[in-house]
């Protein structure tokens, strides 16, 4: 019952977003060869049902900012703009270029921002890298802090890439201007056998493998306050945690601005950000 009235209701903020013939502007400026797939993407949007990691998800929206970033867009999925930047960007890796976001555009997504992440290739080739000497760890003052916080410490070259990082929201972003929480950390660096112990004791390790390397313990992974949706956790996985992240106007500063810091994200956490910038740990700063 409930899932045909998400269809009905995803057709209707189909016909919203793409507006029908009426439509005009920037983003409908092709709207004679691509307006039936703008519509077909507003649906699914908000409607398809899928599962990207494993557990059923509807819609998509959860992804966008970094989609439409990566299509070099700022576009909505109804429009025809939004459809022929991604039959462009299927063309170039090898699918068929309908221009309908689907699972298999995802992957080819996902993959690449995976691959930007240099601890998840050290992990592709089997190794887990080593945590930073503590002498190249440094603290975060108090008002970094989220309340939330797991851990004070990140290594120091990426602490002073962080500061940059926010006053440079706090100039960009009235909403992050008018907020101390906001880009607050809530996890920084992760002793490696305090993780072990705290996974073994809470008996929630996320797996074995997130326990013993986790990307925290290269003192380069930082987990950010986005904000977060009434009644979940800074860091809940739930699709609407994190739909309502990725709304926000401070994730969306982040996908389009933290690469100028050196920061990349990861797809499924958009709390979570990884340094890329002289990532070896055993880089002295
Ligand atoms: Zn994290």
């Amino acid at each position: 019952m409930w899932r045909s009235l998400l269809a009905f209701l995803s057709l209707c903020f189909a016909l919203v977003f793409a507006g029908g013939a009426r439509a005009a502007g920037p983003c409908h400026t092709n709207a004679d060869g691509w307006q039936a797939q703008g519509l077909a993407n507003a649906a699914s949007a908000y409607g398809m049902e899928w599962a990207p990691f494993g557990a059923a998800e509807w819609g998509w929206q959860a992804y966008l900012p970094l989609i439409q970033h990566e299509l070099h867009t700022p576009c909505g999925p109804g429009t025809p703009i939004f459809a022929s930047q991604l039959a462009g960007f299927q063309q170039t890796h090898g699918l068929a270029p309908t221009g309908l976001f689907d699972a298999a555009t995802f992957q080819v997504f996902r993959g690449l921002w995976q691959e930007r992440r240099p601890f998840v290739m050290a992990r592709v080739g089997g190794a887990c890298p080593e945590p930073p000497p503590i002498n190249q760890l440094g603290y975060l003052v108090a008002s970094e802090e989220h309340a939330d916080r797991l851990t004070r410490l990140l290594r120091r070259d990426v602490l002073d890439a962080y500061r940059r990082l926010v006053a440079a929201a706090r100039a960009e972003v009235p909403e992050v201007a008018a907020n101390p929480e906001l880009l607050q950390i809530f996890s920084g660096f992760r002793d490696p056998e305090a993780d072990a112990a705290r996974c073994a004791q809470q008996g929630n390790c996320d797996g074995l493998r997130r326990a013993v390397c986790s990307p925290h313990r290269t003192g380069t992974a930082v987990d950010l306050y986005v904000g977060q949706a009434p009644g979940l956790g800074v860091d809940s996985t739930s699709p609407a945690s994190r739909e309502h992240m990725a709304r926000t106007a401070t994730y969306r500063w982040l996908v389009a601005n933290a690469g100028r810091f050196g920061f990349t994200p990861y797809v499924y956490e958009p709390w979570h950000w990884e340094y890329v910038r002289s990532w070896d740990p055993s880089f002295a700063p």
